[in-house]
């Protein structure tokens, strides 16, 4: 019998399946794959996107051409696990095995309005929400970004470049930006934010928003803002949801899962990426780590040989300061200025070279 193989979301996770299983597919698997676009796109080059130095053609690369993979371009609405089937905007879609690799969306950790009133980088669409109503803004505008993480820190420093008119406070809620990394990375950049008039608050905790400003505090204080930007917070994509029901979730809710990538208490549903639980904290290279030893399984299974996951061994963190200088922890290893910026677009250079 053939096996009808679905696959959820074609980014980082998705089509490093893809690309490992391709070449070995057996003659009767066909692979469906369902994306709300036509195209991987680049995720970590989001923020350029609504920063206006990247157009949209630069984050998109082609999905890789196969007689036996169709692509299915609609949005997910819900998985029905006892039926077996996907359900869609526009179609139903049944399957004998499930991969879900869709990402996440933003966590807004139930602060009142959040959603409603802050743009976000977290999806194409959005990034491209969030570039039209800067280009849009009158020239002394003030942009308030909340979250001082990586995605936080590179907007902030590529919109200066790219808007050098417009006023740009960061608010984040530890006691430094990019808090995780080490103090001369921390020294660094907060000291690159200061010398580009980009205003840092820390120690600020958001309590709400409403359609003119941020409140922070025990006393309510407030930030006025022309355009607010949620960069504080994922969580994994809520379609994946109804799987928690054959699993456990981890503290950032994602899917408890098996060395195989499968549900532990469901056969033949498996879970990669931003959605899957794992010991490290969510990122594309994660995502396509993944993505490859769930497809060293498939192709293990279809030549019914042994499986063994090698354990997962991460590069490091590389982030950007504008187009000229950047970041990075790499092993041990602090990178700071030109090195790590050219180090990264080699890497998403790459990426982008060798999906097809
Ligand atoms: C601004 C920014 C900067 C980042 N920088 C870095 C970095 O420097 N390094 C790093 O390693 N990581 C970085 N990341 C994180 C990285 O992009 C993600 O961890 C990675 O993309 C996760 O891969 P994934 O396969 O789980 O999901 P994704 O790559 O997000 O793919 C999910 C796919 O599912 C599709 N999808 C989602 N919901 C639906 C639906 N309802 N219907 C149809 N299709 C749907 C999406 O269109 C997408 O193609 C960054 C993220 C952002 C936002």
């Amino acid at each position: 019998m053939s096996k009808n193989i679905v696959l959820l979301g074609a980014g980082y996770g998705g089509i490093s399946f893809l690309n490992t299983v391709l070449p070995h597919i057996p003659s009767d698997v066909r692979i469906s794959v369902i994306d709300r676009l036509r195209h991987h796109t680049i995720k970590p080059e989001y923020y350029a996107l609504a920063s206006g130095s990247l157009n949209e053609s630069k984050v998109k690369a082609a999905f890789p051409i196969h007689s036996q993979v169709e692509y299915i371009q609609d949005e997910i609405k819900e998985i029905q696990i006892s039926f077996h089937k996907v359900i869609c905007k526009e179609r139903e879609v049944p399957f004998d095995q499930l991969i879900v690799a869709l990402g996440c969306v933003d966590n807004y950790f139930n602060v009142p309005w959040a959603a409603e009133y802050a743009q976000s980088i977290q999806s194409f669409a959005k990034a491209m929400k969030t570039r039209k109503k800067i280009d849009e803004l009158p020239s002394d505008s003030h942009v308030v970004i909340i979250g001082g993480g990586l995605s936080g820190v590179e907007f902030a420093s590529d919109l200066r470049e790219q808007h050098p008119e417009l006023r740009i406070t960061l608010l984040e809620r530890s006691e430094e930006v990019l808090a995780t990394l080490p103090d001369r990375i921390r020294k660094y950049v907060r000291q690159y934010l200061d010398d580009h008039m980009i205003e840092v608050l820390t120690n600020v905790s958001v309590t709400m928003i409403d359609n003119q400003a941020v409140y922070y505090g025990l006393e309510r204080k407030t930030v006025l803002y022309d355009i607010c930007v949620w960069t504080a917070g994922i969580m994994p994509n809520p379609i994946s949801n109804p799987l928690l029901a054959y699993s456990n979730a981890d503290r950032m809710n994602r899917i408890a899962v098996k060395e195989n990538y499968e549900l532990p208490y469901y056969n033949d549903i498996f879970v990669v990426g931003d959605c899957a639980s794992s010991e490290f904290a969510p990122s594309a290279q994660l995502a396509h780590i993944q993505g490859k030893q769930l497809g060293d399984y498939f192709i293990s299974v279809w030549k019914g040989s042994e499986y063994k996951a090698e354990p997962i061994k991460l590069k490091g963190v590389l982030g950007y300061l504008g187009k000229k200088t950047g970041f990075g922890l790499v092993g041990d290893n602090v990178l700071l200025g030109k090195v790590p910026n050219v180090i990264k677009s080699g890497v998403l250079w790459m990426h982008k070279h060798h999906m097809g």
